[in-house]
């Protein structure tokens, strides 16, 4: 992990201690509504879905068979994966290459549930995901983690637990947004894509709920926020309350 620091200082209460797990869907707003979060309270930011796309691109760079699990543990075993910590930063490295362009492809968004579904693999970036937010408490800070088992798995005690939802056509419908933003469709394409985007997304959930390894799961005590109908800074907003509620002394 990067050793950054957020700019801004940890806010003066608990909040700037935080462990925030937010959870959801694939498209929901996570990685917006996590970043706005920990920007707004000087937390770190993981991005645990970067690490499973880094860990799928190492293993189609590698030519192994997403078919074969055991390959797939082996090749992303010995893997080195960094990820930025800081909300303003999106790089992703793979043994010291940048691949954060190359981990939203088609290639690896297609492939990336596969991996995700093999065990070792998730043992392995499960105990990264840990030590981030170990480290992030050592250096006196809080995080925001997001991801799909964050809640249930990986912070069982984190301080909120957040499960994103948001209507399928509206989460489709700012995916290809995003593409477009990021160059990879034109804005001309981006009508059509939302289809295509749609199934995707109904694709990945369900692989990724119905996964036998730590499927993607609504802990018991998560707070559902629905982002259907609510503008990003609003969300935004609604999670930083939550934060200041759930550690004020
Ligand atoms: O969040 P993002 O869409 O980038 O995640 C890519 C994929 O990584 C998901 O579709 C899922 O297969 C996997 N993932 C996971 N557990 C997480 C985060 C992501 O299995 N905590």
């Amino acid at each position: 992990m990067s050793t950054a620091r957020p700019d801004r200082a940890p806010a003066a209460d608990g909040a700037g201690l935080a462990v925030v797990a937010v959870d959801g869907p694939s498209g929901s707003g996570k990685s917006s509504v996590s970043r706005g979060v920990a920007r707004e309270l000087g937390l770190r930011y993981l991005d645990t879905g970067a690490m499973y796309r880094a860990a799928t691109w190492a293993v189609l760079r590698d030519g192994v068979p997403l078919d074969d699990p055991a390959a797939v543990a082996r090749a992303a075993s010995g893997v080195v994966i960094e990820v930025s910590d800081h909300p303003d930063e999106s790089w992703v490295h793979v043994d010291g290459s940048d691949v954060s362009r190359a981990i939203r492809e088609q290639a690896v968004t297609g492939a990336v549930s596969a991996v995700a579904a093999v065990a070792e693999v998730r043992a392995l970036l499960v105990e990264q995901q840990r030590a981030a937010v170990r480290a992030a408490a050592a250096a006196g800070q809080g995080i925001v983690v997001e991801g799909r088992d964050i809640g249930s798995v990986v912070l069982p005690d984190a301080d909120l637990k957040v499960w994103l939802v948001a209507d399928p056509a509206v989460r489709a419908a700012r995916r290809a947004a995003e593409d477009v933003a990021a160059g990879r469709i034109s804005p001309a394409e981006a009508d059509a894509a939302v289809e295509a985007v749609r199934a995707d997304l109904a694709r990945r959930d369900a692989a990724d709920a119905g996964r036998a390894a730590s499927p993607t799961a609504q802990a018991p005590d998560a707070v559902v926020v629905d982002a259907s109908e609510l503008g990003l800074a609003e969300v935004i907003a609604a999670v930083v309350d939550l934060v200041r509620e759930r550690t004020a002394a």
